[in-house]
């Protein structure tokens, strides 16, 4: 149960007076649905202003506040140009308050002729004359009773006003409880914060950086708290060790050497699964790093433990190609597999299910369908998901959960995330590393390209398709629309059909029935068509080793981890790649420095840590792109400076201090309702 003191927080946003039915998309649409929205809609900026005892020492642009004495209006004759209140300073300055719209009533009530006002906005030159353009306050009396001369100014969305955006946080504040203190002590003195409640206020009020510091940690450690819950939660749970015996993996005849860091990772997570609590492992490595090749052993392992291993891929194009792969490497194993997904219908379901669970599967790839509640395993010990990124923790846990809980887990991912986002995002998990690429691999040959040149690239491509070779192109993306990537990528299909033959250009996007994408990416993928046009689509992992050239359209509204997952899509294969970057003409600073960095390195980690510098590492932080934000308070920077801290006072107080019991503890399981960090908060309620 939530605690009572958060109630008031959790209201719903039509609690607050003054909306109505007419704000709430505008406020919907800026994530402002409970009373807790409000007060953390923090200020984006403010607009700092002085006190002036007349116009000669304010500045043209410079935001006031000054006393004047209206003189006289003037409406314009039609009604439709701006209504001006010519006005007084104390010297004799004249200055003209500009109305657009409708607004001469309030105008003429807010400044009545010959009597002094103190006015609040910016000063603007007109031509010769002074203008200040819809003052922000006017009141009678200055001072004190005017309020702040420090005003925040709010992102705001269609239909709402500063003001009005102004006066529901001010409501909202007003409601704050005060809260237990779940910071250390010590922390807390030294760095200054405030309390819970006070760093709300202040943080509205001013630029404070402890104020908005210590917000950022609170949610960073609820969320390390939360992670921490998990992890324990886990350990309590009783699994079934899996030791092998060798048995299997002596019969594999792989046609490589795992590399060191290969060797390393299958050692850890055999040292993982031997122990009695189910394995939490991430396996985090560069496309290309051979991940497969050690799920593999990890699955092998399970099965020589007397165990079932399911490998769960996100999306059926994955998952074939996984199950193929599997199939080829495990070849005079002797071990069965067999792939699952949500189109295997009939028969051919009921012998999987049938095998599944008598124990005559082995391991089981697929789809989410492997989870659904008819399939039922035998012995299921052992759960690896790839392309982790894609599900958040939730779906983490509930996939583990559907394994009753106890079977071992081995996420992968080929994102590669910033150590301290790592943190952020897998705290609960251990973390190997492939670090080190298979031998062999040639550097993949990146160039910037501008647009204009589209021509030349064309008959590049036609060239490397006329000696056999594919390729892969991708469409421009169009940040806002779908459909509008979609379209420019069947504009680019067409142009490309023309100059290659219909035959030699398939296309996949997002929009197309899942089996034509499907049949569109096998044709391409069994090399019988020359060039796939794509948009992002393109699944991380696919396969194509004879595909040698990447052409991306528009590659600065890229990301660079998302430049770098596409660019691993060559380089697979003997033949030396090229991956061409089309740059439109308008490049940022940043954009061109980005560009840069792809043709310097091929370095998944680091490409992410100056992601992470360059751009604030929002793209990174794969839950996002999954619909589930990491953090909604804390910014990049303040993640990169407290999240350690955080994360060890979390620790010390689940290890040391005493846990969630105790009155720092209880203050703690305020936090994690706050912020909401369900998945640790359900373990609570389970005990
Ligand atoms: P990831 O899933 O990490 O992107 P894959 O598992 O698909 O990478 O491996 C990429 C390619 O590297 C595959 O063709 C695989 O056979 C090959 N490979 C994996 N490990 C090695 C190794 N130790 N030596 C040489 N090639 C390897
Ligand atoms: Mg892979």
């Amino acid at each position: 149960m939530r605690p009572e003191v958060l109630n008031p927080l959790f209201a719903s946003a039509d609690s607050l007076k003054g909306v109505g039915p007419k704000l709430e998309k505008p406020l919907e649409k800026l994530g402002l649905t409970r009373v807790k929205d409000f007060a953390y809609h923090l200020p984006d900026r403010f607009i700092d202003r002085r006190v002036v005892a007349n116009l000669d020492d304010a500045g043209i642009g410079e935001n006031v506040i000054v006393p004047l004495t209206p003189t006289q209006y003037r409406a314009s004759r039609s009604g439709r140009g701006p209504f001006n209140v010519m006005a007084t300073d104390d010297i004799g300055n004249v200055v003209s308050l500009t109305y657009f719209g409708r607004a001469s009533y309030t105008a003429k009530k807010q400044l009545p002729l010959n009597e002094r006002r103190w006015v609040a906005g910016k000063l603007d030159q007109y031509g010769d004359a002074l203008q200040i353009v819809h003052p922000d306050h006017v009141s009678e009396e200055g001072g004190a009773a005017f309020g702040a001369t420090c005003e925040p100014v709010y992102a705001l969305s269609d239909g709402l006003t500063q003001g009005r955006l102004q006066a529901l946080i001010e409501q909202a504040l007003g409601e704050l409880p005060e809260l237990p203190e779940w910071i250390e002590p010590g922390q807390l003195a030294k760095r200054e914060w405030p309390a819970w409640r006070d760093a709300l206020l202040l943080s509205h009020k001013g630029a404070h950086k402890a104020a908005r510091d210590r917000l950022a940690y609170d949610e960073l450690f609820a969320s390390a708290l939360a992670l921490m819950l998990v992890r324990a939660d886990n350990r309590r749970r009783k699994g079934v060790p899996l030791k092998g015996d060798r048995h299997l993996r002596d019969k594999l005849r792989l046609p490589f050497d795992l590399t060191g860091a290969q060797k390393r990772s299958v050692g850890e997570i055999e040292g993982d699964m031997a122990q009695q609590h189910p394995m939490l492992r991430l396996l985090q490595g560069d496309v290309g790093s051979g991940k497969t090749a050690v799920a593999l052993h990890a699955m092998l392992i399970a099965v020589e433990g007397g165990a079932q291993a399911a490998l769960l891929a996100p999306t059926e194009i994955l998952a074939r190609q996984h199950y193929e792969t599997l199939v080829e490497m495990a070849r005079g194993t002797g071990v069965e597999i067999a792939i699952l997904t949500g189109r295997d219908k009939g028969r051919a379901r009921e012998s999987i299910l049938m095998g599944l669970l008598d124990g005559g599967i082995d391991i089981i790839v697929g789809t989410h369908a492997i989870f659904q509640e008819t399939v039922n395993y035998r012995n299921l010990g052992l759960v690896v998901i790839d392309e982790q990124h894609r599900f958040g923790v939730g779906q983490r846990l509930m996939l583990q959960q559907k394994a009753k809980g106890t079977a071992h887990c081995l996420a992968m991912t080929a994102t590669p995330i910033p150590r301290t986002l790592t943190l952020a995002q897998y705290g609960e998990m251990e973390v190997s590393r492939l670090d080190e690429m298979p031998p062999g691999r040639k550097p993949i040959d990146t160039r910037v390209i501008a647009t204009e040149r589209m021509d030349d690239v064309v008959a590049g491509l036609q060239r490397h398709v006329a000696e056999g070779k594919q390729a892969y192109w991708v469409c421009p993306m169009v940040r806002e629309h779908e459909t509008e990537d979609i379209a420019a990528a069947e504009e680019r299909f067409d142009a490309l059909r023309q100059v290659l033959g219909e035959n030699a250009v398939t296309l996949v996007h997002g929009q197309l029935r899942p089996e034509i994408k499907d049949a569109n990416m096998a044709r391409f993928a069994s090399g019988e068509v020359a060039v796939l046009v794509a948009t992002t689509v393109i699944e991380v992992g696919v396969n194509v080793p004879n595909a040698s050239l990447m052409v991306i359209e528009q590659a600065e509204r890229f990301g660079l981890a998302q430049l770098h997952q596409l660019r691993g899509r060559v380089g697979r294969g003997a033949e030396k790649s090229v991956c061409l970057l089309l740059r439109g003409n308008t490049l940022s600073e940043t954009g061109r420095e980005r560009l840069a960095l792809m043709r310097e390195t091929q370095d998944g980690f680091r490409l992410a840590e100056e992601d992470l510098r360059l751009r604030g590492g929002g793209e990174i932080l794969g839950t996002r792109q999954s619909g589930e934000q990491a953090f909604v308070v804390a910014t990049p920077e303040q993640i990169a400076e407290l999240l350690e801290v955080a994360h060890d006072d979390a620790r010390v107080l689940m290890e040391r201090d005493g846990g969630l019991t105790g009155s720092r503890g209880e203050a703690a399981r305020t936090a994690l309702y706050l912020f909401e960090r369900d998945y640790g908060v359900q373990l609570l309620r389970g005990g």
